[in-house]
């Protein structure tokens, strides 16, 4: 019998659950990850359960079972899946991409790793060096990446803190040629711990502010290509393989080392008068930027402002200063981080001339992007990726349901409507010009005099009084879950979340003073110099203000969701079983609040709707003929189509199937695997 018909590991496609409950669906996915069952499908979706403990089941053996096999033939895998997305591709010259979700420490990284691994291992029979060499490149960005943008969080020991889209590009064998990355950062709050503490300036880590910063010191977390208590020459050797230029990698150096001292900078007063207490400091952090000593100090104490047509200099205050010090460090951070992947994406860019212009050059995506976030305090941050969870959940709605749609009316076959909730409503009242959430903040943060995050909150009031998914203490005052000036709640498709206005202003303003990106403009190191172009504007040109963060952000998810509309999309959605990282526990409420908000049941409501398969008739008498003494060894019927129709009604499955032009559908599972099975035993 088939692995994934043996009851013993529950159902391996939730669509074959009896009844679509949310008792049924927690139940079997319980019992497949007490079994070691981690994958199961929806379709050709794939829910991963985190195992928390190595599973031996990603090995060359077990990539040959998946190597050019359909989807059902094999137990639920993300090899099938990324098979599904190369076979697509190659098969019917079809852009596709794999989006993988899920919370923080739910497996997203580790499976779009595996998903590399698999592409790697199946592409370039002939051994191609140029395409070994693109393949190499791709698999060591990916640590690189990971050094730079992983931390080590409460949630997850290697928690990725900023979502990662990255294109494959394969010319017309399906070989790998190339590939671009693009990066939606905003979380970080400066660099990884480990990456610093690696750094070995000076041996004690508990002398450096910024490690201290969330009150722990912990072990180094870098991993794949960093062990434990190596440093930061094992990502410079990583750098240096991918073609990153000794000057580029001793300014990472610098930077890095920058922003350490740079947290160890105090300051004090004398009478009116701000200083720098460990002026020390300022000398080696002028060594390391390569400016001249006294601009250093300079701009960390002084902002020039432009008032009407005078330029004057004005004083920080302590407060300020200290601000401006972390703003600093947080935006040299995410800039080096910026830079470091589009110095990836020159490296791995399609080189060859003639692999673009000639030929086919398809492409497969692979997101890996935070999922919903709902915490006890929730912040800009989670309100960003909780949008951009919306944005990813409409366009699932509009591309399984609209494929589906499309393909029938292709194939002349009766559309059955499928009620579900539309989450574009949610969408705008983000994302919508003048009145969505947020045009009011850009709306505030324009504001001359005192811009507070109150204000901000009142103009929401007054914008969204009537929106059916946004409420306040001030719309609804006898909610006492919610707080005064300070929290709004949005009910988002996955559930209610309550978000607090504090920090939402100065997190939406590009917040680094102009005095800043100045110094580093004027360094002699060129490298240095060239991450900063917009400081070459004079104060007095520095008319047009930066795009906000909101602005950035949506932008940067509009076009993703562009660009992954106009690709056929597999989906992996990833659970987190626990919150203990163990590979025993299966914490029930834990689960089933995943599996609600990740909108998994009405997934399967969705495909049971329609129809589970679907192949061309030629293609299914191939796979199928020798079970039917109609087809085998052939048939004598006017067409495959009536051929398979014969086929299936001798096997009493044709009340479970529709018969296209040019397809057969299949509606259940269960009869496709009734067909494997049958097929197995000839
Ligand atoms: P974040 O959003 O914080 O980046 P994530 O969803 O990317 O989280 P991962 O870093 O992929 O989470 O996984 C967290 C940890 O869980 C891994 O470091 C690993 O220990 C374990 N893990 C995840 N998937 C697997 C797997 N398939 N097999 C074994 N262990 C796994
Ligand atoms: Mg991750």
């Amino acid at each position: 019998m088939a692995e994934h018909e043996s009851l013993e590991f529950g159902k391996a496609d939730f669509v074959l659950l009896d009844n679509v409950s949310m008792e049924e669906f927690m139940a079997n996915l319980k019992l497949r990850f007490e079994k070691g069952r981690i994958y199961t499908y929806i379709g050709e979706v794939v829910v991963s359960v985190n195992p928390y403990r190595a599973m031996n089941i990603y090995g060359r053996d077990v990539i040959e079972q998946y190597k050019g096999r359909e989807l059902y033939e094999r137990p639920p895998h993300l090899f099938a899946i990324a098979d599904a997305a190369y076979k697509a591709m190659k098969r019917r010259n079809k852009d596709t991409c794999i989006v993988i979700s899920g919370e923080s420490g739910a497996g997203k990284t580790e499976a779009s790793k595996y998903i590399m691994q698999y592409i790697a291992a199946i592409t370039n029979p002939n051994q191609r060096a140029e395409v070994e060499r693109v393949k190499n490149m791709l698999l060591k960005s990916n640590c690189v990446l990971e050094a730079f943008g992983n931390a080590k969080t409460n949630r997850n020991d290697n928690s990725s803190r900023f979502g990662k889209y990255m294109d494959i590009n394969f010319d017309f064998k399906g070989d790998p040629i190339g590939g671009h990355i693009n990066n939606y950062l905003f979380s970080q709050q400066g660099a990884p711990d480990s990456l610093l503490r690696s750094l070995h300036i000076q041996k004690d880590p508990k002398a450096y502010n910024f490690i201290k910063v969330g009150g722990h010191v912990s072990p180094s977390s870098l991993q794949s290509c960093i062990n434990d208590g190596a440093d930061f020459k094992a990502v410079a050797d990583a750098m240096k393989v991918i073609g990153f230029t000794g000057d580029e990698i001793q300014t990472v150096y610098k930077i890095l080392a920058t922003i350490l001292h740079l947290g160890n900078l105090t300051f004090g007063v004398d009478g009116d008068v701000t200083l720098i207490e460990n002026t020390k400091l300022v000398s080696v952090i002028r060594e390391l930027l390569s400016t001249k000593e006294e601009n250093v100090e300079k701009a960390l104490l002084y902002r020039t402002v432009a008032t009407g047509r005078d330029v004057i200099e004005k004083q920080h205050t302590t407060q300020e200063a200290n601000y401006g010090r972390d703003a600093l460090a947080k935006a040299m951070y995410e800039r080096l981080f910026c830079w470091i992947v589009s110095r990836i994406n020159d490296i791995i860019e399609v080189r060859n001339y003639d692999a673009k212009i000639h030929g086919k050059n398809t492409v497969i995506g692979v997101l890996d992007i935070y999922g919903f976030e709902i915490f006890q305090n929730n912040s800009f941050e989670q309100f960003c990726i909780n949008y951009c969870n919306e944005k990813l959940q409409q366009l699932f709605i509009q591309l399984v349901l609209k494929q589906e749609q499309d393909e029938y009316q292709r194939e002349g076959i009766p559309w059955k409507h499928i009620d579900y909730f539309n989450n574009q409503i949610i969408v705008d009242l983000v994302e919508q010009q003048h009145k969505g959430i947020f045009a009011v903040l850009d709306e505030a943060c324009m504001n001359v005099g005192k811009v507070t995050d109150e204000v901000f909150l009142q103009g929401l009031n007054t914008k969204l009084a009537k929106h059916a998914h946004y409420t306040s203490r001030k719309l609804s005052p006898t909610d006492k879950s919610l707080e005064f000036d300070r929290d709004f709640r949005i009910r988002h498709y996955a559930g209610d979340v309550v978000y607090s206005v504090v920090g939402f202003i100065d997190k939406n303003k590009d917040t680094l003073f102009q005095d800043f990106k100045r110094l580093l403009y004027n360094s002699s190191n060129s490298v240095l110099k060239a991450m900063w172009p917009e400081g070459k504007l004079r104060i007095t040109e520095v008319t047009k203000r930066p795009l906000t963060a909101a602005t950035l952000f949506k932008n940067s998810m509009i076009s993703l969701v562009e660009n992954l509309a106009s690709k056929e999309p597999y989906y992996v959605r990833c659970i987190k079983p626990n919150d203990v990282k163990s590979p025993l526990l299966f914490e029930h409420e834990r689960c089933r609040h995943q599996v609600e908000y990740l909108g998994l049941l009405e997934n399967v409501r969705v495909r049971r709707a329609g129809f589970a398969n679907r192949q061309t008739y030629p293609r299914f008498l191939q796979r199928y003929k020798m079970i039917s003494e109609f087809t085998w060894p052939n048939h004598d019927l006017p067409s495959d189509k009536d051929a398979v129709k014969r086929l299936l009604q001798g096997c009493g499955f044709d009340h479970d199937v529709a018969y296209g032009k040019t397809k057969v559908f299949i509606r259940t599972p269960r009869t496709l695997f009734s067909l494997e099975e049958q097929r197995a035993e000839m």
